[in-house]
Order: structure tokens, then C-alpha cells, then sequence
């Protein structure tokens, strides 16, 4: 797999594609379709769009095969290459399509969120929600290239820069404390790639040191869950962080000091860090897919820049006493 990161990247991609297709099909949003038809049409290729709605909600199983037919209705075959053009919505759809579309064709990646870009489109998941939750089906299915162009970032609403800031903090938490001081947006980008990258190149499948890449995550998916998907994405794994990094502390593994340094970064970094209900929470996290029988498990760390290794399960058991004395000292924290 290649990738390319840079700004402007897309116009010297031409050269790459080329030999991967003689059609090409790029799936996405209508409106990044309207916003981005130009760019895509300079690589002076035979492409051609096929649009879904966007959104989360679409990310089913349904729009794939939409998208399935509309493809073979124009004779798409085994020849083509997809591209997917947008957020992590489009490249999991995206992604999963090619994985399973003629039993698989070439994948580009064109990613056009902050999110997709240091998150989603690395590391070779994708995936569908279901009314069961989210990402429930998919395929691992690594791209041919990926081509990261930050002159996209330019019309990214602030909010959509947060969700994605989130996960560049959780590198910097879990593996690089260097990162959380870096202020330009293209070494932000590159070391977070490269991070990812490093991790899953270690754990593919996801048996072990993966693992960390969840963390904040169990935490912050049950406060999507009983926020209804209401909440930021980012919000949800800046709380989440907080907790964990809370848990961390109060099981011995974080310093007292360490832990106030997140919350205190979180909270310069303008996450608001609001707790749910606990019983709710403690609820919504049953559906935890790191959980073991009837145990939910998070990633802890052991200091700012690295997770504690547990053996190499890199995820530890806690219950609900452990949560209730997080939330116990978590307003003083917030505050002091
Ligand atoms: P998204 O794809 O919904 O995009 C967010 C919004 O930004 C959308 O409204 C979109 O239209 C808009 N947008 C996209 N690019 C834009 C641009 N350049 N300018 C202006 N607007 C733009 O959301 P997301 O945060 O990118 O991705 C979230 C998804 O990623 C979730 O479904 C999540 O499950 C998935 N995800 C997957 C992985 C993985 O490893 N596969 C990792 C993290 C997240």
C-alpha cells in the first residue's frame, strides 16, 4: 500500500492510479460530490460518480447495495478500482464495498475529514452499522493507496476538526506525548499516520496491541450510546479519555499529577467533558466489544505517552465500584 500526504497532492496522483483501473468508480456524498466533482475530474481519468445521501445514518447495508447495483447496472466489473471520497462514513462503505464487490477490487482512499484522515481510512477496517449497532458488519481490506490531501481541511467545519483532534490527542496519550504539542497540521497528520500505522502493522486482527487504539473509546462509545449519537463524536472520546485516564489513576497505574494533565489539556483544548447518568453509562457499556464474559474492560495508561501492557492483553477488567469513584472525583478534578 502507498500513501501520499501532503497539500495539492491529488493533481500528481494521475500517474498512480492509472495502473490500477481502466474505469474508475468514486463513491460519495452528494454534497462532497458537488463540493469536489472538479478536483476529482482534473486526474483526467475515466470516472465515474455514484452518490449516496451521507451521514451516519446511511451507513448500512442497504446504501452498499444501492450502490452495488448502480455499479453493475453500468457495467462495472472486475476491471474497475473504486475510490472512496470523503469521511470515515464513505471510506467504511466504501472500503467494505471493494472488499466484496466482483470478490474484491482495487481500493483508493481519498479522505476528507480530519477523522478520516488520521483515523479511518488507516488501518484496513471498514464496515456497516446495523440496527444491532455500529460497524457490526464489515471486512478488514487494506487500500492500494491512500492519497491524504489536507487542501480538503479547508472547508472542514470547526466542529467536524474537533471530532477528528480528538483522536490525535489519543495518539499523543497513548504512544507520542510529543504530538500534543505539535501545532501544524501536516506533521499532525503524518505522525498520526504513522502512529496507526505502527500499530496496526503490529496487530492486524486486532488480538492484542490494537487494543489501544480503543483507548477513551469504551467509555466514549456508551456515551454515544446514551446520547443517542446526539453528542460529537470527539466530545464523547475526550469524556471518555478523562475517565479512563481517572480509572487509570484510581487503580494505581497513573500518577495523581499525570492524570490532572490530561483533563487540564482536554479541557484547553475546548472538550466540555460532561458525564452522563452513571447507571446508564454502566449499562450501555454491557454492549462493550472489549468486554469477556461479563466483564467490561478499558485501556489504561501508565503515563502520558504509554499504555499500561498488561501481558500483552493491553485492556484491564473494572466494575462498577471503579466507576463510581471516578465519577466521585471527577467534578474536583474538573475544577481544581
Ligand atoms: P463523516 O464521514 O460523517 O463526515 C462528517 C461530515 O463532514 C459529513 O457531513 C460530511 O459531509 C462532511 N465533510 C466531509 N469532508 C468534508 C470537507 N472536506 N469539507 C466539508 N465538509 C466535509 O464523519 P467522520 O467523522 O469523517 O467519520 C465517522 C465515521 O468513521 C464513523 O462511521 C466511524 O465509525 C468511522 N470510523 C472508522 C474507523 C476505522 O478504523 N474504519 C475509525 C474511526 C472512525
Amino acid at each position: 500500500m502507498q500513501c501520499w500526504i501532503g497539500e495539492q497532492i491529488l493533481e500528481k496522483a494521475a500517474d498512480s492510479l492509472r495502473p490500477l483501473a481502466k474505469r474508475f468508480a468514486c463513491i460519495t456524498e452528494e454534497s462532497l460530490a458537488e463540493r469536489f466533482r472538479p478536483q476529482i475530474e482534473k486526474l483526467g481519468l475515466d470516472i465515474t460518480f455514484f452518490t449516496f445521501e451521507g451521514g451516519e445514518v446511511s451507513k448500512t447495508r442497504k446504501t452498499k447495495e444501492l450502490l452495488e447495483d448502480a455499479l453493475l447496472r453500468a457495467h462495472f466489473g472486475r476491471d474497475c478500482a473504486l475510490i472512496a471520497l470523503g469521511g470515515g462514513v464513505v471510506t467504511d462503505l466504501g472500503g467494505f464495498l471493494a472488499s466484496t464487490f466482483c470478490r474484491g477490487v482495487p481500493l483508493i482512499l481519498i479522505p476528507t475529514t480530519l477523522l478520516a484522515m488520521v483515523d479511518a481510512a488507516i488501518g484496513g477496517k471498514n464496515g456497516v452499522n446495523t440496527p444491532a449497532g455500529k460497524n457490526l458488519i464489515g471486512t478488514y481490506y487494506l487500500p492500494q493507496l491512500l492519497l491524504i490531501d489536507l487542501a480538503f481541511l479547508k472547508t472542514l467545519p470547526p466542529a467536524e476538526q474537533k471530532n477528528g483532534m480528538a483522536e490525535v490527542i489519543k495518539y499523543g496519550l497513548i504512544q507520542e506525548s510529543d504530538l500534543l504539542l505539535e501545532t501544524n497540521i501536516q506533521e499532525i497528520v503524518q505522525r498520526s499516520y504513522q502512529i496507526k500505522k505502527r500499530i496496526v502493522d503490529a496487530d492486524f486482527h486486532e488480538a492484542g496491541m490494537r487494543r489501544i487504539l480503543n483507548f477513551g473509546h469504551t467509555i466514549g462509545h456508551a456515551i454515544e450510546v446514551v446520547e443517542h449519537y446526539q453528542i460529537p463524536h470527539g466530545e464523547a472520546i475526550a469524556t471518555g479519555m478523562m475517565v479512563e485516564s481517572l480509572m487509570s489513576q484510581t487503580q494505581g497505574y497513573l500518577s495523581e499529577e499525570s492524570c490532572q494533565t490530561v483533563i487540564e489539556l482536554l479541557q484547553k483544548k475546548g472538550y466540555l467533558l460532561t458525564l452522563p447518568d452513571i447507571d446508564r453509562i454502566w449499562e450501555a457499556i454491557a454492549y462493550d466489544k472489549k468486554r469477556v464474559g461479563a466483564t467490561p474492560r478499558y485501556v489504561a495508561l501508565k503515563e502520558i505517552g504509554a499504555v499500561h501492557p498488561f501481558d500483552g492483553a493491553y485492556c484491564t477488567p473494572f466494575n462498577k465500584s471503579h466507576l463510581e469513584k471516578v465519577y466521585e472525583i471527577a467534578c474536583v478534578s474538573q475544577s481544581s
